[in-house]
């Protein structure tokens, strides 16, 4: 580790976004690292209005039990043919205890393929102890596949189809730069890091 670099506590037990985020904030002078939230610690139920509520709660949950500066995303999708939904019920949408694949296989059930989606992720950063917390927001526009299709990312990505790939693949069929690239989660990334590094 270079003495220049600096961690950054991550309030998820979601393993695929702790790979995410290490590949969005590592940035290529590898300046900072994540910090995966020990097994023991405890989060918040995501039951806010708004993913931004939700990713405050857990970010303040994680600061508060480790007694040091926490970040924390949530994140989910937006049907337009279901009026919004499943939002930030996005996790749950097939039950409490659904899988990814679960959840997947009844939002193709339930929205027309070609249908519009949209991508949220708000990520909240949390300082106790300099009273600091501060928002920060991405979005990513695409459309439902038919079916699903690729291997890479995980949740809804093999039913995603961006509007920025113009060869019609779904976010499952990217490479992870070119998820990083338009994902929801590396937009609102991108902002959180500009701002530790102006901060
Ligand atoms: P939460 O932020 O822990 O509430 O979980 C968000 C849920 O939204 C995940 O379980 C996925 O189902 C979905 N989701 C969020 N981000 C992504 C993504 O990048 N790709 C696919 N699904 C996602």
């Amino acid at each position: 580790m270079s003495s220049a670099q600096r961690t950054l506590l991550l309030a998820t037990h979601n393993h695929h976004k702790t790979r995410e985020f290490e590949r969005l904030l590592a940035g290529a002078d590898r300046a900072w690292l994540i910090e995966p939230l020990g097994a023991e610690v405890e989060l918040p139920p995501e039951d806010g209005a708004t993913f931004a509520e939700n990713a405050l709660e857990k970010a303040r949950a994680a600061a508060r039990a480790c007694g040091r500066p926490a970040f924390a995303d949530d994140s989910g999708i937006a049907a337009d043919a279901l009026g919004g939904a499943p939002g930030v019920r996005s996790a749950r949408y097939a039950g409490e205890d659904a899988s990814d694949g679960e959840n997947l296989a009844k939002l193709l059930r339930e929205a027309p393929a070609g249908s519009g989606l949209e991508y949220v992720c708000a990520i909240a950063y949390c300082d106790p102890e300099r009273s600091i917390e501060e928002l920060f927001e991405g979005r990513c526009s695409g459309r439902l596949a038919a079916e699903p299709r690729g291997m890479g990312g995980f949740g809804y990505d093999p039913a995603f189809l961006p509007d920025e790939d113009a060869a019609g693949r779904t976010m499952a069929e990217l490479s992870d730069d070119e998820k990083d690239a338009i994902s929801h989660r590396g937009r609102a990334a991108r902002a959180l890091l500009s701002w530790l590094e102006s901060a």
